[in-house]
């Protein structure tokens, strides 16, 4: 057993009328989201097949290219510029339907993972096998420009434990590539799937009284 106490998951007091919407951002799963008091079999989904297939196409060209005995560089930031105008149209549309999802309930607030992105821009990242260093962040960045225009506060919870950690006893269970199993007994869990379990655990940590809103967003007032 460790001894590092876990982020307090459940049992959080919220203002009256505010719905914390949790958003898991993936690669798998583009986004998983649910309500802080919902359960993982309501939880909303976008799947991302189709970007990891377009990703995987780009990091093997921009390989080819950088192992060319010619000058690559302009033909790398076209076929980048390229790969990017097909997914954005896509993580664009993640957002603004998980801000739609977000709408339905009362009072929302979405909440995201706060988390340590690599600050390189994607350019420097072209060729990075793994997707999600640049994908999270941009789907993270799209989904807080669309509440933001949409007058939905965002606000960044610690991000550790998220997957691991049970959404209702809040104990660490047991991880497998879809699914974490808690295995606490008494605990009715036992096993759910990971994205839409995470979701629930990110929205049960907003923080109790305060928003902080992203940098980049302009004040919303409520007349
Ligand atoms: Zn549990």
């Amino acid at each position: 057993m460790s001894s590092t106490p876990l982020p307090t998951t459940v049992g959080q007091r919220r203002p009256l009328g505010v719905t914390p919407v949790g958003v898991d951002v993936g690669v798998k799963n583009l986004i998983a989201a649910a309500p802080a008091d919902g359960d993982v079999e309501s939880a909303f989904t976008i799947e991302g097949g189709h970007i990891r297939t377009r990703h995987e196409a780009l990091v093997e060209a921009m390989r080819a290219l950088q192992g060319a005995k010619f000058d690559s560089t302009e033909g790398q930031i076209q076929l980048f510029a390229a790969l990017w105008h097909q997914i954005r149209p896509q993580v664009y549309d993640a957002a603004v339907r998980v801000v739609r999802y977000a709408q339905e309930f009362a009072g929302p607030m979405l909440v995201l993972e706060d988390l340590p992105f690599c600050d390189a821009p994607l350019w420097e990242r072209r060729t990075a096998s793994d997707v999600g260093t640049w994908l999270l962040p941009a789907l993270q960045h799209a989904i807080a420009a669309k509440a933001c225009d949409a007058g939905i506060p965002v606000t960044y919870v610690d991000p550790k434990y998220t997957t691991q950690q049970c959404h209702v006893c809040g104990d660490l269970g047991s991880v497998s590539q879809d699914a974490v199993e808690c295995t606490t007994e008494d605990c009715p869990v036992g096993t759910v799937s990971r994205d839409e379990s995470a979701a629930l655990s990110i929205a049960q940590r907003a923080p109790s009284l305060t928003f902080k809103r992203d940098q980049s967003m302009k004040p919303v007032h409520h007349d």
